[in-house]
Order: structure tokens, then C-alpha cells, then sequence
């Protein structure tokens, strides 16, 4: 290999002599890294969607190819975030691919030590009844001087961060609906 063709392999040589001075672009790269492309180039679609971490609502831009999420990134087009997540909602892709998270739903039934595999529908039933029950055992038709309560001290709803409006709104009326006095939300900064 000649001198001048060896030299010129410096980074820094290459900032100094070529035209990015800055060492920001072709200056910097290596034979390898200028032939390396983002997997997000590969993607089919990209989906605009919100981290579901914490109330702040980061803007996330998924990017899906063959209907499998491949990369997660800020929304530059967000008011809100201005393109950037935190580390937890960088992060956010292994919370749909990661080899950790349950798929299915599981079931610890009063003093057992071993988890159950339930369906859906089954266990949909399940919270419907015990719904039901709490709201009947904690019933309060009237208070100690007769006056009209018509309520439940049995349930309780607490939202997580990211419901939007829509969702809370439903909630809201689903729970009221059922006479229950503490609807909240979490999404509290
Ligand atoms: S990226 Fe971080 S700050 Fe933004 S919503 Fe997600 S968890 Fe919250």
C-alpha cells in the first residue's frame, strides 16, 4: 500500500485535507460504516404512535416490515418531545419483542403457589364477577340519617398515563355508571 493511499486512511487526515473539515461525514467513516444503512431504510410502513411509558406522551415513529416493529424512534414532528425519548422510551421496542413479555394471561388463584395459563374469555368473566361482587358488597343505599348515597365503596378505578382523553372519558362514565366515588388518574408530573 502506498504512502499517500495509507495516510489517507487517518480519519483526521481526511478531515484536514478533504471537504468535511467538521469530521461530521465521509471524513469519519471507514470502508465499513459508509456502507452500513439504518434498519429503519428497510422498513415497509411507519406507524406515529406515543410512548406508553409515562404521561409525558413522547411522539414515537415505529417502523414495521413484515408486520414485525423493527425500530422505534422520537417523532421530530412533535411538539411535545421535538423528536427525542429518554432511555426508557428508546427503549420501548423490547417492551413488544422482548423474549420477557407475557403473552398470555396468567392466574395465581387464593393460596396457590404455581401461576395458571387462563383465556381471555375466561379470565374477562372472572374480573366481571368479582366487578359485580365488590360493587354489591360495597353498596351504600343511604347513610345513617336516611339520606339517598346510592354508591359504592367497593371499587375504585386508577388510570395509567397513557389513556387519552377518549379512553378516561369512557372510563370515567363506565365507573360513575357503577356508583363508584374514586375515578383517577395517575398521569400526574
Ligand atoms: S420517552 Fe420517556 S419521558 Fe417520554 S413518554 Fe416515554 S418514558 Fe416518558
Amino acid at each position: 500500500m502506498g504512502v499517500k493511499r495509507w495516510i489517507g486512511r487517518w480519519p483526521v487526515y481526511r478531515q484536514l485535507t478533504g471537504e468535511d473539515p467538521l469530521g461530521r461525514g465521509k471524513a469519519a467513516q471507514s470502508p465499513r460504516s459508509a456502507g452500513l444503512a439504518p434498519r429503519t431504510e428497510s422498513a415497509d410502513r411507519v406507524v406515529d404512535s406515543i410512548c406508553p411509558y409515562c404521561a409525558v406522551g413522547c411522539a414515537q415513529r415505529v417502523f414495521v416490515k413484515d408486520e414485525q416493529v423493527i425500530q422505534i424512534e422520537g417523532n421530530p414532528h412533535s411538539p411535545i418531545s421535538r423528536g427525542r425519548l429518554c432511555p426508557k422510551g428508546s427503549a420501548s421496542k423490547q417492551l413488544v419483542t422482548g423474549p420477557q413479555r407475557v403473552q398470555k394471561v396468567r392466574y395465581r388463584p387464593p393460596y396457590a403457589t404455581e401461576w395458571q395459563d387462563l383465556d381471555l374469555d375466561t379470565a374477562m368473566d372472572m374480573v366481571a364477577d368479582r366487578v359485580l361482587d365488590a360493587r354489591r358488597r360495597g353498596w351504600q343505599d343511604v347513610d345513617e340519617a336516611g339520606k339517598t348515597l346510592r354508591r359504592t365503596m367497593g371499587l375504585a378505578s386508577l388510570g395509567g398515563a397513557t389513556l387519552d382523553n377518549e379512553e378516561n372519558y369512557l372510563i370515567k362514565k363506565l365507573f360513575t355508571a357503577l356508583g363508584a366515588l374514586q375515578v383517577e388518574n395517575q398521569a400526574r408530573i
